[in-house]
């Protein structure tokens, strides 16, 4: 299987499938095109998806011996750009380390993928297995949203589980943190600063923000850390505002990211927003605030005693079961009602110049999932 997996991580790396909200991102389509063009010659029922321009996810069924529920198993075709690094097209292999862009987030599992596929051509699973490959994980889903609400609906049958085949360092993902990103606007006067009675300074008032802010920081790290996630946080984004230094400011604006718990509900994020809006509108001074949520994405947890992740731990008794630090596309299948899981090969440097996957890793990987299929 080896020789399989570097060969299809080959062609993978050399399609740039940089994400196309990222500077020199053509976006998934050509990357599909491949995925899908190599699944049909295997003889498999494989539809490319038209998510968006030049957004594609792919979708293969495996048809297995018997009609249990379907496995799904999930890769994104998207990688994050490549500036700074070398040959980042062209896969190089150091002893058992390959390197490349995506090589280890993550087309080094879709090449386990498409290895498998080559291996059930000959011999099926015993169940049935989707085989998903999505766009725009590195962005804000729209691949994993497409399957969520337009795909599993349509589907005859729903799959029992899903595996996604992010870099887990082998271990089983049961957990993950969601996000939830906040602003807050603050609109004063301009004025001269040599007349400051005439202006209404924007900036100032953020200092409220800023000491609400920590408030909850602390109250969150005070709170009983989750076994497996550790403590809720939050951090200051970006902070902007103001025109000149000899000018009362007219305009402030301060951002954050606030990471969640699985039994955090929206509510509570809401509810510490709204205490950050309140602490500066409560100052004197005349100024104007505006709040808003710009963006949030679930936290995921496996639901207990979910049967895949028993497969997966039969399958690979070294494995740990461990929460994970990243959010990932699993909380939105998982949230419709699919228990997923996260395992994928061991490597370094996911985002970053020097990437590399673990090429024994891959392989091990492939096996465990070949084993989790093959049961009923
Ligand atoms: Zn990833």
């Amino acid at each position: 299987m080896q020789d399989r997996i570097v060969t299809l991580l080959k062609e993978l790396v050399a399609i740039n499938s940089i994400n196309s909200t990222l500077s020199g991102g053509p976006g998934e389509k050509e990357i599909a095109d491949f995925i899908h063009n190599h699944l049909r010659r295997l003889g498999f029922e494989v539809q490319v998806q038209a998510v968006s321009g030049a957004r594609a996810n792919v979708v293969a069924l495996v048809r297995g011996k018997s009609p249990s529920p379907a496995v799904l198993l999930n890769g994104h075709i998207d990688t994050v750009g490549v500036e700074g690094m070398p040959l980042s097209f062209s896969l190089r292999q150091e002893g058992d380390r390959l390197y490349g862009r995506g090589a280890y987030d993550m087309k080094g599992s879709v090449a386990v993928m498409l290895a498998l596929a080559e291996r059930w051509v000959r011999r099926p699973p015993e169940a049935n297995v989707w085989l998903t490959f999505s766009c725009d994980e590195e962005d804000r889903s729209l691949g994993t949203e497409f399957l969520v609400k337009e795909w599993l609906p349509a589907l005859p049958a729903r799959p029992g589980a899903a595996i996604f085949l992010e870099p887990t360092e082998e271990n089983i993902g049961v957990a993950h943190k969601g996000f939830a990103w906040f602003e807050i606007e603050v609109v004063g006067k301009a004025a001269h600063g040599s007349r400051p009675e005439q202006g209404v300074d924007a900036i100032l008032p953020l200092r409220a923000a800023l000491a609400e802010l920590d408030r909850i920081a602390n109250e969150l790290r005070s709170r009983p850390a989750d076994v497996l996630l550790g403590h809720a946080s939050l951090h200051g984004g970006k902070i902007e505002g103001g025109t000149e230094l000899s000018m009362v400011p007219a305009y402030a604006r301060l951002q954050w990211e606030r990471r969640t718990l699985p039994e955090e509900g929206p509510d509570t994020v809401d509810g510490e927003s709204e205490r950050v809006a309140h602490a500066v509108a409560n100052l004197a001074g005349g100024h104007e605030v505006k709040a808003r949520k710009i963006f949030m994405r679930p936290p995921y947890r496996t639901p207990p005693g979910a049967d895949v992740v028993g497969r997966i731990q039969a399958a690979s008794p070294g494995s740990q079961r461990v929460g994970l630090s990243f959010w990932a596309d699993s909380a939105l299948m998982g949230l419709a009602g699919i228990p997923s899981v996260l395992f994928g090969p061991i490597g370094h440097g996911a985002h970053a110049v020097d990437e590399w996957v673990s090429l024994k890793s891959l392989a091990r990987v492939g096996a465990v999932l070949s084993k989790v299929a093959a049961v009923n």
